[in-house]
Parts: C-alpha cells; structure tokens; sequence
C-alpha cells in the first residue's frame, strides 16, 4: 500500500524507533506516547483493520500477541498493562494498517474515554 504510512514504516521509507523487528511482525515506539510505554506492534502485511483478518492470518495474529507479551515481560510490565484495537472511526482509528497499541508503565482508568 504506497500511501499508508505503516507500510512506509516497514519498508523504512519513514524513520521511526524500532524496537522489534522479524519476518512478519515490527513494534516501534509510539510518536505521540499516552504512557511512559506507548509501543506499536503490527503486522507487516497491510490489512486495515480488526475487521479485515481472515482465517489465513491465524499464525500472524498468534506471532502478534507472543511479540506484545515478549516485549510487555522485557519491559518489566508486572503492574500490568493494557493493549488496545482502535477499529474504524467511533474508536478513533487514525492509521488503516492495523496495529496493537501496548500501553503501559502508568495506572490506567477504566472506562476508557
Ligand atoms: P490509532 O488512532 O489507533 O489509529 O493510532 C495511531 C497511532 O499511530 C497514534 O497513537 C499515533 O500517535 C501513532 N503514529 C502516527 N504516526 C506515527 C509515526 N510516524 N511513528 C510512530 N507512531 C505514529
Ligand atoms: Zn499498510
């Protein structure tokens, strides 16, 4: 996907703080950090959102969720931390290319805003 900016991300066309890389997944630091650790981790492949994954994706998506928990336990996280979705535009979805924002290293609130 030329436009998207996470594709950029991946193919290193943008600069950004890569903290993780392997054959279908990266995690970045978070531009605009709403914790003391705001960290993306994606898919390499583009699919836009939550909604978009199809049964093929069962491995990518397993390969996300140990990524998030690997960096979650390399960053000393045993507070706790929150992971988040934002799928479309009601949940403020900015970036089409789907992403797991792992927050964490402050109390969160509940509900969230
Ligand atoms: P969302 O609202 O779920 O689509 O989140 C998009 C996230 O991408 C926001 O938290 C932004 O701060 C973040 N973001 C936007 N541009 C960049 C960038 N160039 N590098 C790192 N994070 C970014
Ligand atoms: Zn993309």
């Amino acid at each position: 996907m030329a436009e998207c900016l996470f594709c950029k991300i991946v193919n290193r066309e943008v600069q950004s703080g890569i903290i993780y890389e392997d054959q279908n997944v990266i995690a970045f630091n978070d531009i605009n950090p709403q914790a003391p650790v705001h960290i993306l981790v994606i898919p390499k492949k583009h699919i836009p959102t939550l909604l978009d994954i199809k049964d093929e994706d069962r491995n990518l998506l397993f390969a996300l969720q140990k990524v998030i928990t690997d960096i979650a336990r390399q960053k000393n996280l045993t507070d706790g931390f929150r992971v988040v979705i934002n799928c479309g535009p009601n949940a403020g979805q900015a970036i089409y290319h789907l992403h797991f924002h792992l927050l964490g290293g402050r109390k969160m609130e509940w509900p969230p805003g």
